[in-house]
């Protein structure tokens, strides 16, 4: 066997040692004599594991008690039509737009209601998070949209827009779980699974209970209203259930780790390698305005296509994978989630080095 630095933006590396304990238990899941594939959803196992997923969670985050955890399918991307359908009361919501996520959530939150872009940092290509401290919210905007990481373009909010009082809704698709979070400053915070968690086919919802109500978009499918799943706990129909187990036993080995203040630390360090790095090589370097850098999406350059190419290449061969830019923007992105370890991210940085002393 011989794993890879695996760099990739989602799906993307997890736990080695989560993954070593589904390979044992692949067969038989604690003397059930069969796979958590191969369970039903309304079995006792599963029922446990999905409980003590959603316990893990709750602390891990120290999620509050008037906030409903739901495990849902339909990638992030099926979030940015549910949103809006399920809490555009006013049909009115402002979206910052701060990359091509923010962006297509915006797009499908038109279709259902009067969505306002209040701030965009298209102009740089999103290479910066906007001043948020002093926006034109609408007066009657339902609420006020963020993509709290942005994948494609490495930035990060470091501080929450100043909302005015209306509710936040924040897509973490790519910062779950990577740091400390006051859930209680947002009404919607909501990820699919792939980038920071688990395998893809999990969505994770965490509501404050105020906004699941009755009152939805007319026509909005049953499947799609989050009350459906409240109230079912999320076992309406069958759930991305093998897509839980993992994601279960990743929120074990977060807390093993010591919980997101462990990681917060843990991320800071690795991402300053890079980033140190970065700013002081002759070839490479950052696309983002430091105050706005992501911990876990790096995007870089050379300023040259073809050297680029021959980096990621290069790079491949040598068992750093997955390092090739978004189609959108090309160039580098280095994904240095939660399960990247430390010494993937030193022998990166000393591949670099050697590549910048071959190629000047
Ligand atoms: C990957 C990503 C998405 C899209 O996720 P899907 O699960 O493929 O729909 C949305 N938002 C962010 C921030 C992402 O990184």
């Amino acid at each position: 066997m011989s794993r890879v630095y695996n760099f990739s933006a989602g799906p993307a590396v997890l736990p080695e040692e989560v993954l070593q304990e589904a390979a044992a238990e692949m067969l038989d899941y604690k003397g059930t004599g069969m796979s958590v594939m191969e369970m039903s959803h309304r079995s006792k196992p599963f029922e446990e594991i999905i409980n003590t997923a959603e316990a893990d969670l709750r602390e891990l985050m120290g999620i509050p008690d008037n906030y409903k955890v739901l495990f849902l399918q339909g990638g992030a991307s099926l979030q940015f039509a549910m949103i809006p359908m399920n809490l555009m009361k006013n049909g009115v919501a402002d979206y910052i737009i701060t990359g091509q996520w923010a962006k297509k959530a915006y797009q499908e939150a038109k279709k259902y209601g009067t969505a306002n872009a209040i701030a965009s940092s298209a102009d740089k290509t999103f290479s910066y998070i906007p001043d948020c401290s002093d926006l034109p919210i609408s007066e009657n905007a339902d609420y006020v949209y963020i993509c709290e990481n942005n994948t494609i373009y490495g930035t990060k909010f470091k501080t929450l827009p100043n909302t005015k009082g209306k509710t936040l809704v924040a897509d973490v698709s790519s910062c779950f779980l990577s740091e400390p979070v006051d859930v209680s400053r947002y009404g919607v915070i909501y990820g699919g699974v792939q980038k920071n968690i688990g395998p893809a086919g999990v969505v994770i919802v965490i509501i404050r209970e105020d906004l699941i109500t009755e009152d939805v978009l007319a026509g909005t499918p049953t499947m799609m209203q989050y009350k459906t799943h409240a109230d079912a706990k999320s076992l309406y129909n069958t759930p991305p259930a093998y897509g839980i187990y993992i994601c279960g036993k990743v929120f074990k080995w977060l807390k093993k780790q010591g919980g997101l203040a462990a990681m917060k630390e843990r991320n800071e360090k690795k991402a300053k390698i890079l980033y140190d790095f970065l700013d002081e090589s002759k070839l490479f370097k950052g696309t983002v305005v430091k105050e706005d850098r992501s911990l876990m999406n790096v995007p870089f350059v050379t300023g040259n296509e073809e050297l680029d190419a021959k980096f990621v290449k290069e790079a491949a061969a040598a068992g750093f994978v997955n390092l090739k830019g978004h189609r959108s923007v090309g160039g580098m992105r280095a994904s240095i989630y939660n399960a990247m370890p430390l010494e993937g991210v030193e022998k990166l940085v000393a591949f670099m080095k050697k590549f910048e002393e071959e190629n000047q």
